[in-house]
């Protein structure tokens, strides 16, 4: 499931992975789906079941530390909220009804060991993380995950650290969602939109309509893909 739909329920907002549905006044309905999402970027293939996986292990926890901390799983039916039985099938496990409340906007990231710099810094400092300008930096173990159709998938402390992955440098910016209502529009077929006259991208990130940060993320990635070797190949 790539993209969710739920008939007579308004979606009320779509994450990189997760999209969130109104049942009433106090209550929401929130869908996992398979949407892949790494580097802030929303990749262009889902992996199939990888929101019924999520969906599953956060039950669990929720479950196990319910009597610790309260927190936003509700008993409402799903069969009151998705009366369909079809359309209720395929959202059974990869949904969750939640109360409606405020959200404290903190995340953290566990992480079972250190290797590397991460652990150097740790035995020096005794601290995790270091300060990088989105937030703390606490990926410290570099992961690398063969995809089924070819390719990696790496999380790494940085993306410099390893810096491949099977895409091609050319067709990066199809995976940032927030460029793709300009794609197409630059002067240029071949556009970078890094210094490229007549780019629409780069008009987009000065009216505001694309973020800077993003445009800043994008120009990271493609100077890294372009010098990368492609030693996985
Ligand atoms: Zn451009």
């Amino acid at each position: 499931m790539h993209e969710s739909q739920v008939a007579g329920l308004a979606r009320l907002h779509q994450g990189k992975v997760r999209d969130i549905y109104a049942i009433d006044e106090q209550h929401m309905l929130i869908v996992t789906t398979d949407r892949l999402s790494a580097f802030d970027v929303v990749l262009p293939d889902p992996i199939p079941g990888k929101g019924r996986v999520l969906t599953q292990i956060s039950n669990h926890w929720f479950g196990r530390t319910g009597h610790i901390v309260p927190n936003h799983l509700s008993d409402f039916p799903l069969s009151r909220a998705v009366p369909d039985p079809a359309a209720r099938a395929l959202l059974a496990d990869r949904s969750m009804i939640v109360r409606r409340l405020n959200a404290l906007p903190v995340e953290a990231v566990v992480r079972g060991y250190l290797i590397g710099s991460g652990w150097k810094d740790y035995q020096r400092t005794g601290a995790v993380s270091g300060r990088v300008r989105r937030g703390r930096h606490t990926t410290v173990a570099a992961v690398m995950l063969p995809l089924e159709r070819g390719g990696y998938l790496v999380d790494t402390p940085g993306f410099s650290e390893v810096g491949v992955w099977d895409i091609d440098p050319a067709s990066l910016d199809q995976c940032f969602a927030d460029f793709k209502p300009f794609l197409g529009e630059c002067r240029y077929g071949d556009c970078r939109h890094q210094s490229e006259p007549g780019c629409r991208i780069r008009e987009a990130v000065e009216q505001g309509a694309i973020a800077q940060g993003r445009w800043e993320s994008y120009g990271a990635l493609l100077a890294e893909l372009e010098s990368a070797p492609r030693q996985w190949e």
